[in-house]
């Protein structure tokens, strides 16, 4: 027999699931939610769901968003010549709150990583392909692909691999691949990048 009621049980386990979080940190929580006298885990509750419900990826740069295509891709005022690749929607957010480029994204949903058992098919590079084939039928200017993955091991493989799939608009001068500059240090993660260094890596950024 537990000692704990299967629905704080439940609780614990839910939150153990959440990135860095371990059991004791799960527990403690729930029992912040148990003790609080404000309706506090209604609340999470109510938001969690009404997240799950509203929110989707937008289906020309899978940035999460809560119409058809989100209002970076929609804006005309952005430059369609330039998009940046990145792992996650957190990484669209750091550069947008430090307000240093104005092109389009294209969120890959991580990296290729064989320890992790995340190969190639389970990111977005078919995606990823006809959005740029769409963009340089669309813009009809040499499109410039900024590989903004982070300077990880799997990072760089990711941004060799994807180096390989746009070999042949390269080859056609349609397209100019370029990297981030190591500003960044190796193992860091974008998202947590302070204004500062993200423009100078993306200043110094340089061809592949
Ligand atoms: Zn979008």
């Amino acid at each position: 027999m537990s000692v704990l009621p299967k629905s704080v049980e439940n609780v614990i386990n839910e939150f153990s699931k959440l990135p860095g979080i371990g059991p004791k940190s799960a527990s403690r929580m729930a029992y912040h939610f148990l003790r609080s006298p404000n309706k506090d885990a209604t609340q999470l509750g109510k938001s969690l769901i009404e997240m799950d419900e509203k929110t989707k990826f937008c289906s020309l740069c899978f940035n999460v968003t809560d119409q058809e295509i989100c209002d970076i891709c929609s804006n005309q005022q952005r430059d369609s010549t330039q998009i940046c690749i990145v792992e996650e929607p957190l990484d669209v957010v750091a550069f947008e709150n430090s307000g240093i480029y104005n092109g389009l994204y294209f969120v890959l949903g991580g990296v290729i990583s064989p320890a992790d058992g995340i190969s190639a098919s389970e990111l977005r590079f078919g995606e990823l392909e006809k959005r740029v084939n769409d963009l340089v039928k669309e813009v009809n200017k040499k499109i410039e692909i900024i590989v903004a993955t982070n300077p990880s091991l799997e990072g760089e493989a990711t941004a060799s691999y994807i180096q390989d799939i746009f070999n042949n608009l390269y080859k056609e001068g349609k397209i100019q691949i370029t990297r981030l500059a190591m500003g960044l240090p190796t193992g860091a993660d974008l998202e947590y990048a302070d204004r500062l260094t993200l423009k100078r890596a993306l200043e110094g950024r340089r061809d592949i």
